[in-house]
């Protein structure tokens, strides 16, 4: 089942599901029930490109915190709930626009129903989200260890058990910090189901780490037409799930627009601070996400106007200066310190020559 033929589901305002664009979550690391912090954090996520923002709810106060939180963001909000349904029915009655349970850990059969009647009565959706690391002893004993076709027999187990319950209305994920039995319990889920998958690598580690196996498990998973909404998890700042999660779409070539940078690798030839300009480079063209354009951040005149000639606007440094490069032809020279700027004005002026060409 690719994505075009999955079930379109509703989350708050946003649509997945169905061929619909591919969303990018993000969760807040702060805590819930401290509104303020938590609505700046989720701010600024919006701001840097996340769809839909998932919070922890572990108290009765965080479930209270969903209603002031709501009023003040602009995107939907999912609350995340494990063990008491309570918390769960809660946050759907506080105005979540989507809950994540694993209805394993819930408890009870009637507890489920009781989460499930209350996603009905408020017409959110569910989503069932299943770990390799809470996998079920049966399963675990079935198959000989945690493996790809138990998550997939787990997560399968409790959907059918909340259709049963008569709600369709649902999402599933299915992780692993195992990245290749993540893609494999992925290419089987679909086989089996046409609801939309929310598709993470999880526990997947710090900047480095969980950045190489989320570009690898969800770029295997997402090039395969699976996947209706991602998220990069990552151990540290929210707002760099996001970068990456854009990142990953771009490169797939699943989202369109925003500046892509490309910068060389330095080398002996290398005359300026190419490391440090590349990374202002990357942050500065953020603020540009409607543009669809690419910029080279080269570090010498060797190679420097011959690469960036491939690109819509360049630099090539030199010593203590830099060529400023437009569509191959060499603009002028710059200092080096005064490079970035030159190179955002040039930006904004292809941004007003795109616009007045419209
Ligand atoms: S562009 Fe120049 S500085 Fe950069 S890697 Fe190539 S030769 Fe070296």
């Amino acid at each position: 089942m690719s994505r075009n033929d999955t079930k379109v589901i509703h989350i708050g305002d946003r649509v997945i599901g169905g061929g619909n664009p591919i969303l990018i979550q993000s969760m807040c690391n702060t805590k819930t029930e401290h509104v303020e912090e938590t609505v700046k954090q989720i701010l600024e996520l919006e701001q840097a490109g996340c769809d839909i923002i998932r919070v922890a709810v572990p108290t009765k106060e965080a479930a209270e915190a969903i209603r002031q939180i709501k009023k003040q963001i602009h995107i939907p909000l999912v609350a995340d709930i494990h063990f008491d349904y309570r918390l769960a029915i809660a946050a759907i009655e506080n105005g979540a626009d989507k809950i994540r349970i694993n209805p394993g850990n819930i408890g009870t059969r009637d507890r489920v129903q009781a989460v499930v009647d209350k996603a009905k009565e408020y017409g959110i959706p569910i989503r069932v989200g299943v770990n390799s690391g809470s996998l079920e002893k049966h399963l675990i004993e079935k198959y000989g260890g945690v493996t790809a076709e138990g998550i997939v027999e787990s997560a399968l187990d409790k959907v059918h058990m909340i259709e049963e319950m008569g709600y369709d209305n649902l999402v599933i994920s299915i992780k692993s910090s195992d990245v290749l039995m993540c893609v494999k319990a992925h290419e089987l889920i679909t086989k089996q189901t046409n609801y939309p998958l929310h598709v993470g690598i999880t526990e997947a580690g710090t900047l480095t780490s969980g950045n190489i196996k989320s570009a690898i498990g969800l770029g295997i998973i997402l090039n395969q037409g699976i996947g209706d909404t991602i998220r990069v998890s990552l151990t540290g700042a929210p707002i760099e799930e996001i970068k990456s999660a854009k990142l990953i779409l771009r490169t797939l070539g699943l989202r369109k627009g925003g500046i892509e940078v490309v910068s060389c690798p330095t080398c002996g030839r290398t005359k300026i601070d190419l490391i440090g300009l590349a990374n202002r480079v990357e942050n500065m063209v953020t603020e540009f996400d409607h543009m669809n354009i690419k910029v080279a951040v080269m570090g010498c005149v060797v190679n420097g106007p011959g690469e960036a000639r491939e690109a819509d606007l360049g630099v090539a440094g030199g010593i203590g200066e830099g060529l400023l490069i437009k569509h191959g032809e060499v603009l002028r020279k710059v200092p080096e310190n005064e490079l970035l700027s030159a190179l955002r004005e040039e930006i904004i002026k292809l941004d007003q020559e795109k616009n007045e060409t419209v």
